[in-house]
């Protein structure tokens, strides 16, 4: 062991620090471990298939596989929804646990004039807070959609609020974003796992007394010449320096070109990498992110997450949508909008489910998912549509507020 594994120990803290991603809220991070490896890596002809290896979480704070080749994105459900008659921001066909629930509820119709702005991670809303900054939704985004839905007669409305929401959930746009997107950093992972296999070697060197960078320095602090078997790691060292660089010049290069607008963001992004190890998953991350504005959870992990993590997700936002949390206490106002709200996000998920089945998702059939769970066990004669929870009597709601079921009618209709 030489002195020198309390400088690998740092750089590798650093290294998986790097992909750690905090917030104030929880999110919904799908991300893969394997990336797109296995197969995509090396064919490059099927640049629009995503690969079925992704896995969705959620958590306020989340960790990036730390392998260059992996990919993380941070997906946020809608904080809002959107009726004929006005909106709320009381969310609709969620796909978290817990549904992004507002502080404190309320509404608008469309006559009514309301200003709209942001204060740091909020939106607001005549002031007061409304629904938190997201990739789903932020303050301009809302103006926009307001100033051109309040235009609208209440029919045309409906069919363009239906069009908004098959654009956010549509499977295909998903998948060709998200992989259109994997195909452009490519070669930043590329360089990256070459970096990678660089480090590895290095720290091994370093901690098996291999390579000593002190050498070159005699103790009186005189230069000696390098002895030959040390040169290739001083080589191995500049290499890894140079392509730190290129990286972060690629890097630099892609997010113009992906997200010209983003300037403040890029010159952040870019000093802040190159003061730590570069590392693809927080690049690429952060090349990907801005690509999912607009796609539903429910999209983008239909396109890309395992066929389990798919069901998963279908299944929540589906309940979410047949037995939304209505609590006692939210105004009719704010409870009619979104239960009318639902209805039109409905043809949407129905869509973006028979999509996903067709493509070869099974079990994403609105009967099977909504399905009472089995083995509920002895004496359980209800169950809660929404959570799954068993209930020992028949009446009555589970703590969510949510209606309970029988389970021997249900099982008689079926
Ligand atoms: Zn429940």
């Amino acid at each position: 062991m030489s002195e020198w594994w309390s400088v690998v120990a740092v750089f590798w803290t650093l290294y998986l620090v790097d992909g750690v991603f905090f917030g104030r809220r929880e999110r919904l991070f799908l991300s893969s471990w394997r990336g797109e490896w296995r197969w995509r890596f090396w064919r490059r002809a099927r640049v629009t298939q995503s690969p079925r290896t992704a896995h969705l979480a959620q958590a306020s704070w989340h960790i990036s596989p730390p392998f260059p080749w992996a990919y993380t994105l941070a997906l946020d459900d809608l904080p809002a929804s959107f009726a004929a008659e006005g909106f709320t921001n009381w969310p609709g066909a969620a796909t978290s646990r817990p549904p992004p629930i507002p502080d404190s509820p309320s509404a608008a119709s469309w006559g009514t004039a309301v200003k709209i702005g942001t204060d740091g991670p909020w939106i607001t809303l005549g002031g007061s807070r409304f629904a938190p900054v997201t990739n789903a939704l932020d303050g301009r985004a809302l103006r926009e959609l307001i100033e051109r839905l309040a235009a609208l007669d209440p029919g045309r409305r409906e069919s363009e609020i239906n069009t908004w929401h098959t654009r956010r959930f549509s499977v295909l746009r998903a998948r060709r974003r998200l992989g259109a997107g994997m195909a452009r950093t490519r070669g930043l992972v590329w360089m990256n796992t070459l970096q990678f296999a660089g480090w590895i070697a290095l720290s091994v060197a370093l901690v098996r007394g291999i390579f000593d960078p002190g050498l070159p320095f005699g103790s009186a602090g005189s230069w000696r010449w390098l002895e030959p078997e040390q040169i290739r790691w001083w080589a191995v060292c500049g290499w890894l320096f140079l392509m730190h660089f290129v990286v972060l010049g690629v890097a630099w290069r892609l997010h113009g070109k992906l997200h010209p607008l983003r300037t403040s963001e890029r010159a952040n992004l870019i000093f802040s990498a190159l003061l730590l190890p570069a590392q693809a998953m927080r690049l690429r991350a952060a090349l990907l992110g801005p690509l999912a504005q607009g796609i539903a959870p429910l999209a983008a992990t239909l396109a890309a997450g395992t066929p389990e993590t798919a069901r998963v997700a279908a299944a929540s936002t589906l309940r979410d949508l047949e037995f939304p949390v209505r609590p006692t206490g939210i105004s009719e106002t704010v409870s009619g909008f979104a239960d009318s709200a639902a209805g039109l996000i409905r043809p949407a998920v129905e869509k973006a489910l028979a999509d996903a089945a067709k493509d070869g998702v099974a079990g994403l059939s609105a009967a099977e998912l909504l399905a009472p769970p089995a083995n509920l066990g002895a004496g359980v004669c209800a169950y809660c549509p929404r959570c799954g929870d068993g209930f020992l009597r028949a009446d009555g709601q589970c703590p969510q507020g949510v209606k309970l079921r029988p389970l021997d009618r249900f099982n008689a209709v079926l």
